[in-house]
């Protein structure tokens, strides 16, 4: 058993969450009963998700995508207050980490996609750093980066093929990242890598030469907060379960 608070601390610490301007709060976003012994891991604290961890009798959940985001207008009301009453009814914790969990070099949704594909940063891109880059080490072609990225992510992604030139830097972004594509072309990347795409992407593509993969932003931002956790569940000597729910977008 741990003491939520301490692991907040040690998250905190852990994924320099300070360090981030960002979309929502990192941290603690429900607070439920002070001790751990089960923690459950996923992508998004979705009403699936929280009946599933209810279902596990977990304690915490930790995800990447939480409840809060800017823009909402603070109501607890429909889909949020369902999530939000089923949470505090089980008193389970909801710790979420957004662009912090994208960017931990080790840990992070973009290392955990990296080790995955075979890739490991030697430099990093965009703003607050958070796009990875580094050298092409196994697949020279993009036909082959993509059966790797196939292979990997177990789906198929949606190619703008560039012009063919071989790949020598491949730069990668998780979730939601096609506006980052500019910043990876200007880092020097022959391919980018990352969750979705946008109309503007595929104009891109073809005016620079550099090929763009759209691999599913659920699909590439499983990885970070199971990572995560289960170095929380190791320390603290907590149980840990990851579960999907399953996202085709
Ligand atoms: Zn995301």
């Amino acid at each position: 058993m741990a003491a939520r608070k301490e692991i907040e601390l040690h998250l905190a610490t852990l994924l320099a969450v300070d360090g981030f301007e960002d979309y929502g709060p990192n941290g603690l976003q429900v607070e439920g009963r002070p001790e751990v012994t089960r923690l459950v891991s996923g992508v998004t604290a979705s009403r699936a998700l929280i009946d599933a961890a209810i279902e596990a009798e977990a304690d915490a959940i930790l995800v990447h995508h939480g409840l809060f985001w800017r823009g909402q207008d603070g109501r607890l009301t429909g889909w949020l207050a369902e999530r939000v009453r089923r949470l505090m009814a089980h008193g389970i914790n909801l710790f979420a980490y957004h662009l912090p969990l994208d960017a931990h070099a080790e840990l992070g949704n973009n290392a955990q996609l990296g080790a995955r594909l075979g890739l490991v940063a030697d430099a990093r891109f965009g703003e607050q750093e958070l796009g990875f880059v580094g050298p092409a080490v196994h697949e020279k072609t993009l036909s082959a980066l993509t059966q790797r990225v196939q292979a990997a992510l177990q789906r198929e992604p949606l190619v703008l093929p560039g012009d063919g030139r071989p790949l020598r830097r491949i730069g990668w972004c998780t979730g939601g990242a096609q506006g980052y594509f500019e910043a990876a072309i200007a880092a020097g990347v022959d391919a980018f890598i990352t969750g979705e795409v946008s109309e503007p992407q595929a104009h891109l593509a073809r005016e620079t030469g550099v090929a763009f993969l759209a691999c599913g932003h659920h699909a590439t931002e499983r990885f970070g907060a199971p990572a995560v956790a289960a170095h929380v569940a190791e320390r603290f000597g907590i149980e840990h379960r990851f579960i999907e729910i399953d996202n085709p977008a």
